[in-house]
C-alpha cells in the first residue's frame, strides 16, 4: 500500500442480491463482505454475468440490496429519503462506466462540470476546478474539443473528470478500459492511479484485464456469490 491506510470509505456486510424472474429468485450476490479505505484501491474481477455491475450498483446507492448492509462514510445510505440518496451520491460517489455517455453537444470542459448542475454547490468553484481537473488528466489542451473530436482515450479521460468534479469519497468503476486498445487503456490506469494516490480516494474499479487489475492495492473475484480476496 503507498500510503497509511484512512477510515473506512465503504464497507459492505453480508450484501444479497436476488433479482425476481419468472422462474423465481435469482441469486446474484450471496453475501459479500468488503471494507475499502480511503487511499486503497481495489479490483473486481469475476467471469461475465457473475453480478460485478450488481456489486458496483449497490455500492454506488443506484440499487439496493435485498438484504445486508452498506455503509459509506459511516453512513446507511439506504435508510435515507430518495431525494436525500441523490444528494448524497452526488456528494460521495464519482462514476466511470464502460460507456463514457458524454454529452455529444457540450464541450470536454462542460461534460466534466455536469454534475455539478443537480448539486446545490459553489458552481463557481466547481468552474473553476473543471479546467484543473482536465489538465490532470491530459486534457489541457484539448478542453474545448466536443467528443466526437476526441479519441475512444481522451473520452475516457473526459468521463474521469467528470467523475472526481466533486472530489468524491469514492471512485467506482465499471469496465472503463473495456473499449479501449492495451496501450490506451495502460495510460488510463496510470491516470486512475495517480488522481487516486494523490487525492486519496477509495477506487473500485471493475475489470476484466488482470494486468490492469495487478496495479491496485488488492483484486477480488466474485464467483458463485461471494467476494474472495487474492492473498
Ligand atoms: P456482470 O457485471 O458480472 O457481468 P451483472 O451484475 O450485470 O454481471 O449481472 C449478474 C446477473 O444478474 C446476470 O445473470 C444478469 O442477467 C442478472 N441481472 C442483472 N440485472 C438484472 C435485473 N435488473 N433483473 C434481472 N436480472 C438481472
Ligand atoms: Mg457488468
Amino acid at each position: 500500500m503507498s500510503q497509511p491506510a484512512g477510515e473506512i470509505a465503504v464497507r459492505a456486510e453480508g450484501v444479497r442480491k436476488e433479482y425476481p424472474t419468472r422462474d423465481g429468485a435469482l441469486v446474484v450476490l450471496e453475501g459479500v463482505d468488503l471494507a475499502v479505505r480511503r487511499g486503497e484501491s481495489l479490483a473486481v474481477m469475476g467471469p461475465s454475468g457473475s453480478g460485478k455491475s450488481t456489486l458496483l450498483h449497490i455500492l454506488g446507492t443506484l440499487d439496493r440490496p435485498t438484504a445486508g448492509e452498506v455503509r459509506i462514510a459511516g453512513q446507511n445510505p439506504f435508510s435515507l429519503s430518495e431525494s436525500e440518496i441523490a444528494e448524497f451520491r452526488g456528494r460521495e460517489l464519482g462514476f466511470v462506466f464502460q460507456d463514457h455517455h458524454l454529452l455529444p453537444q457540450c464541450s470536454a470542459v462542460e461534460n466534466a462540470l455536469v454534475p455539478t448542475l443537480a448539486r446545490r454547490c459553489d458552481r463557481g468553484a466547481a468552474a473553476g476546478r473543471a479546467p484543473a481537473l482536465l489538465e490532470r488528466v491530459g486534457l489541457g489542451a484539448r478542453m474545448d474539443y466536443p467528443p466526437a473530436d476526441l479519441s475512444g482515450g481522451e473520452r475516457q479521460r473526459v468521463a474521469i473528470a467528470r467523475a472526481m468534479i466533486n472530489a468524491p469519497r469514492i471512485l467506482l468503476c465499471d469496465e472503463p478500459t473495456g473499449n479501449l486498445d492495451k496501450a490506451t487503456a495502460e495510460s488510463i490506469g496510470d491516470c486512475f492511479l495517480d488522481l487516486q494516490k494523490n487525492d486519496g480516494m477509495a477506487l473500485v474499479v471493475v475489470t476484466h484485464d488482470e494486468r490492469f487489475a495487478r496495479r491496485f492495492d488488492r483484486v477480488a473475484r466474485l464467483e458463485g456469490g461471494i467476494l474472495i480476496f487474492d492473498l
